[in-house]
């Protein structure tokens, strides 16, 4: 079937071998994916979702039906009080900015328990630049608990770190790191340390990446706010922007505040025309996470069996749907990266380049042919140019195409004589 592509032979044989040995991992992604998508048909129908709720309204957005109805929905899929799902953010950074300004004070304490936070948000907390504008400049005090030498939370250190914090702040995703990601017991672990000694901080995760990759989620763990972005995991590919912030409703509000206006909260903010590809983002979310996770665990099985070293290991529980790829090259990577995009629907004929990305120390490259300008939930591989030269690869909106992106890398990889079979 694949031959339309021209694959080597033995690369084809070794692609079953390696999708072979995923069954059992499949099977449990399909389980999860059938049982979020039970959650999500289950709070439309209960939120009486008709054809109303995606006509879009204009102007100040007063009772507009589908953006109200969309939080209610999205606040019964991650069993939270309240949510705020809006077109506006322009990114999960600025949710999750939004969610630290609207419930951060002067003088409070906001406590990173997995270390440092993603990238963009050390310039937001003002560890990083000028600091202008920043939660620093704002009066808002920052400490974090590192992680472990093996890149897991340190219990140990949690009881003494989370004293007298107004917020304590996960990062469920490995992000561009080679630690594992949380799974959503570590969270409840984490949730259950920190309410001993401080049971008033609010617990605030970052779920990029992480929704429906699990049975649960870390709202179901204890957590009071999760917070994530529409081009990702719960926009299913469909969602042309946004994030969401879900969560309790008292906090949700002043998120609320904090992205429109202090007593205007989620009462304002029209949703133009972007009703319907949010509710069927959501609606097939859970299925093309899994078409993702399925596109990693059979890119991990694969060049596990070229004798690469690849995250999480097998048999491990994944928290997010990143998979490393450990290729311990340059040219391996240019290759893989080279191999993704001439892989892709969209953009297959241009070559990814690596380039100095302002804010990063080494050259980093990047392959993405999507159909909405960066979003991570389509196919898409990038990493910087340094030991171990390490892939992070995510997504895949169906399976099918995933698999051959995959293989079109392995395939520019071989033609290099970067991998022998
Ligand atoms: C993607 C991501 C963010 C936010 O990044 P944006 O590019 O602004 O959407 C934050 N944290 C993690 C772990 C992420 O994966």
């Amino acid at each position: 079937m694949q031959n339309a592509f021209e694959f080597d032979e033995r690369l084809l044989k070794a692609a079953a071998e390696a999708e072979a040995a995923a069954a059992a991992e499949f099977a449990e992604i399909d389980r999860i994916s059938q049982h979020g998508t039970a959650k999500v048909l289950r709070a439309f129908q209960q939120n009486r979702v008709s054809a109303a709720c995606f006509a879009g309204a204009n102007g100040y957005g007063y009772d507009d039906v589908g953006r109200d109805t969309l939080d209610r929905v999205w606040a019964d899929v991650f069993h939270t009080e309240d949510a705020l799902v809006r077109h506006h953010f322009v990114s999960g950074t600025h949710a999750l900015s939004t969610a630290l300004f609207g419930v951060l004070r002067p003088g409070d304490l906001l406590v990173s328990v997995t270390g440092a936070p993603y990238d963009t948000l050390e310039e937001v907390i003002g560890i990083r630049g000028s600091g202008n504008g920043s939660l620093r400049d704002f009066g808002v005090q920052y400490r974090q608990a590192d992680l472990t030498a093996a890149g897991l939370p340190d219990y140990d250190a949690i009881p003494q770190a989370v004293q007298g914090a107004k917020v304590v702040y996960l990062q469920r995703s490995r992000g561009y790191s080679l630690r594992p990601a949380l799974s959503v017991a570590d969270i409840a672990k984490i949730v259950g340390i920190t309410r001993q000694v401080n049971p008033d901080a609010v617990v605030m995760v970052d779920n990029c990446y992480g929704e429906f990759v699990d049975y649960d989620e870390p709202t179901d763990a204890g957590a009071d706010l999760i917070i994530g972005s529409l081009i990702k995991n719960p926009g299913g590919g469909i969602a042309e922007t946004g994030g969401y912030i879900a969560g309790k409703a008292a906090l949700v509000e002043q998120c609320a505040y904090r992205l429109t206006c202090v007593g205007m909260g989620k009462e304002v903010g029209c949703s133009l025309n972007q009703c319907r590809s949010m509710y069927m983002g959501l609606f097939f979310a859970p299925e093309v996470v899994a078409n993702a996770r399925k596109t990693g665990a059979f890119a991990a099985s694969l060049f596990r069996s070229f004798g690469y070293t690849c995250l999480p290991e097998s048999g491990g529980r994944a928290g997010d749907i990143i998979t490393v790829l450990e290729l311990r090259e340059p040219a391996a990577m240019e290759a893989f990266c080279a191999g993704i995009q001439a892989g892709s629907p969209v953009d297959s004929y241009v070559t990814p380049e690596a380039w100095d990305m302002p804010g990063y120390e080494s050259k980093v490259i990047m392959a993405a042919g999507a159909f909405t300008g960066g979003a991570s939930i389509e196919l898409s591989a990038d990493g910087p140019m340094r030991e171990p030269y390490a892939v992070y690869l995510q997504g895949g909106l169906t399976y099918g195409s995933g698999k051959l992106g995959i293989l079109q890398a392995a395939q520019f990889m071989l033609g290099r004589g970067l991998i022998r079979l």
